[in-house]
């Protein structure tokens, strides 16, 4: 596996990776890596000649009260996971790399961006919108792969590949998860033991909705309030939002068909963790 630092040295490489007739595929991340991560790897493995993957932990999407000091940044024990699981170039920049001073341009997608995680993380996406645009520029890949984990990231970033005629695949897959359900994530690092057993009642109440849309329920208060009663048995967490919105617009919607998408936020009360996750009910938007 290469590794790179430069974003001269990567368009490159990716110059010539085009020219050689290869195709490329790119997951980018902010580290920590977990199988989460890795399941995006293994599948643009099998996918494309070269899998490229990046590591920046972005500081433009961090809010001034978040947690960018704190990120876990393990890079050596990211860098043998990534070449174990089939990883060809790792591209790593710098902040000042990729923000040097002076840097002036932002991309914001409208409407999107200010519901859910973006009403709580004011700016939010408009740093993930920036850095993706950034990293393709960078790139160059024919496809790039993401999680449903983050799924309004993903919705953002696929209207972003739409609106500016992005010649890039853009995927998005499953969430992954532990084994009792909780969504595998770079922050559940951070929670205390107590939090962590009561995390997995976030899948827990986002299954039972979603059975009981399957078993015809199509009121989304009911849904939100079978949500909430589960939530209720948490002594660790707190729900932020419970969303129950059609997974192209975001706007809330009354009545769930098979483009709405059950989103929520809860933040822990020791560590002071968001711990966000999603289903979409029926076959949806991806
Ligand atoms: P991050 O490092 O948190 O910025 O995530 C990098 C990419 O991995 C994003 O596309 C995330 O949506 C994706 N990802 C994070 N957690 C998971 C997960 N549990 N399952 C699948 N993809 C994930």
């Amino acid at each position: 596996m290469r590794i790179i630092r430069s974003i001269e040295e990567m368009q490159n490489y990716s110059t010539d990776l085009h020219r050689a007739g290869k195709t490329t595929g790119f997951v980018p991340t902010m580290g920590a890596l977990h199988d989460g991560h890795l399941s995006l790897l293994k599948h643009i493995r099998s996918k494309v000649n070269s899998a490229i993957m990046s590591i920046f932990v972005n500081p433009t999407q961090f809010g001034p009260k978040e947690d960018l000091a704190r990120y876990p940044r393990p890079f050596e024990k990211d860098c043998a996971l990534a070449e174990r699981n089939g990883c060809d170039i790792l591209f790593s920049p710098s902040s000042d790399e990729m923000y040097p001073e002076g840097f002036s341009s932002y991309l914001t997608v409208e409407n999107l961006s200010t519901t859910l995680e973006g009403e709580i993380r004011p700016g939010h996406f408009k740093g993930v919108a920036t850095v993706v645009l950034k990293l393709f520029n960078i790139v160059s890949p024919d496809i790039a792969v993401f999680g449903q984990k983050d799924v309004q990231q993903a919705i953002i970033l696929k209207r972003m590949v739409k609106d500016l005629n992005l010649r890039i695949n853009l995927l998005v897959l499953p969430t992954f998860r532990e084994s009792d359900g909780l969504a595998m994530s770079s922050r559940n690092s951070y929670l205390t033991p107590e939090e962590r057993k009561d995390a997995p009642l976030i899948y827990q109440a986002l299954r039972k909705a979603h059975d009981n849309y399957n078993r015809g329920e199509l009121l989304s208060q009911k849904l939100s309030e079978q949500i909430q009663s589960v939530f209720k048995s948490a002594h660790f967490f707190r729900p932020e939002y419970i969303e129950v919105v059609n997974s192209y617009t975001l706007a809330p919607v009354e009545l769930v068909s098979n483009k709405t998408l059950l989103a929520v936020a809860c933040r822990t009360t020791q560590s002071n963790t968001r711990l966000i996750d999603n289903v979409i009910l029926g076959f949806g938007v991806f």
